[in-house]
């Protein structure tokens, strides 16, 4: 080590639970961010300045002016460029610590492709956007025996906790999606940068003890914070792991299998792309258009037409530059018009469907 990259974390090695050794294990490890919005940026940000030896960054999205209120890698020239979000996160990381080993990867992470990603980093972060890849990531660190740190912010509220190898999972205290719904994403609901801040802070501290061997100091809880109504809530995760969790006691890993994946179907002829979420085993997933149509009010003209939710969504353009249409089924089924991109047409049903 230089005396260069000595002095740059000896504010860090002075804190008593990392130390010099503490900090060769940040250099000696490799996180995986799945997701580069608002968490991930964070994240990714704290991990880096900290000294992470290999960071892989992994979405699917590009950057767009909304996205500066809060997601803290990206600037305007990002926006303009409308370059992809791990491209433009690498490029900031590696200004910010040129010692860090950083990947980018413009991807749809899914059962696919997720265990290559996963088996080769020591930690995941999640940095998503719906629940779904959340579950993916469950299992994907569960089969590996991998920590998984969950968070998720929307309006001005949050929540974390860690998923550590032979510890209760994400599927102990939710046993399906449905359970942590809310029927809000970002897009629709908003989102406060001070609330995604203090979700990926307390996600990167729980890595960061992990990385540095601090096991004991994790803290085990699923921890929430509404900070608006200035409300914090933690419940522990002592005695959590439930016997029956069909991830981690079963080790029935049904988000990896591919059975709950989303379908996306280029429709050629019509220059769009069908979006078909699949509901638990053996069902039909129904939504309710009423309360979808209310939600999208604000993102532009929608309507009820034959039984459909038909609209256009203001601002926001497809990679083709075309108008996004939106036509949206009682089943959930969705069929966005204006792109062939079966990687936007996901990201734009997360964003402005997902949470229904
Ligand atoms: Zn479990």
């Amino acid at each position: 080590m230089t005396a260069q990259s000595q002095s740059r974390y000896h504010r860090q090695e002075l804190i008593a639970g990392i130390g010099r050794a503490g900090q060769q294990r940040m250099r000696d490890a490799h996180a995986l961010v799945v997701g580069c919005g608002a968490l991930g940026c964070a994240v990714a940000d704290i991990l880096a300045r900290a000294g992470i030896g290999r960071l892989t960054i992994v979405d699917r999205d590009i950057v767009e002016v909304t996205n500066l209120q809060r997601q803290s890698l990206f600037t305007e020239r990002d926006a303009v460029e409308g370059i992809p979000k791990a491209e433009a996160a690498k490029r900031r990381i590696c200004e910010i610590n040129s010692q860090v080993e950083c990947r980018g990867w413009v991807e749809h992470v899914g059962p696919d492709n997720v265990i290559s990603y996963a088996s080769d980093a020591d930690i995941i972060l999640d940095g998503l956007d719906n629940l779904h890849t959340r579950f993916l990531l469950n299992d994907a660190a569960v089969s590996l025996g991998k920590p998984y740190l969950y968070g998720g912010a929307v309006a001005t509220r949050g929540m974390s906790m860690p998923i550590l190898p032979g510890e209760a999972c994400l599927r102990c205290i939710f046993s399906e999606p449905a359970h942590l719904q809310t029927g809000e994403t970002c897009d629709t609901a908003g989102v406060l940068m001070s609330a995604v801040v203090a979700v990926s802070a307390h996600q990167a501290l729980q890595a960061i003890k992990w990385i540095v061997g601090a096991n004991d100091a994790i803290d085990r809880s699923l921890w929430s914070i509404e900070t608006w109504g200035n409300r914090e809530n933690r419940v522990s995760l002592a005695g959590a792991k439930v016997a029956t969790c069909s991830c981690c006691a079963k080790r029935d890993f049904e988000y990896l299998s591919g059975r709950h994946e989303d379908q996306a179907t280029v429709l050629c002829g019509r220059g769009a792309v069908q979006v078909a979420p699949r509901g638990i085993e053996g069902t039909v997933r129904r939504i309710d258009l009423a309360k979808v149509a209310i939600m999208l009010a604000p993102h532009g003209s929608f309507g009820m037409r034959g039984g459909l939710l038909v609209g256009t969504l203001r601002g926001v353009q497809s990679p083709a530059g075309n108008a996004v249409e939106l036509t949206i089924f009682p089943d959930g089924r969705a069929i966005i018009g204006g792109s062939i991109d079966e990687t936007f047409a996901r990201g734009i049903y997360d964003r402005f469907i997902g949470g229904s």
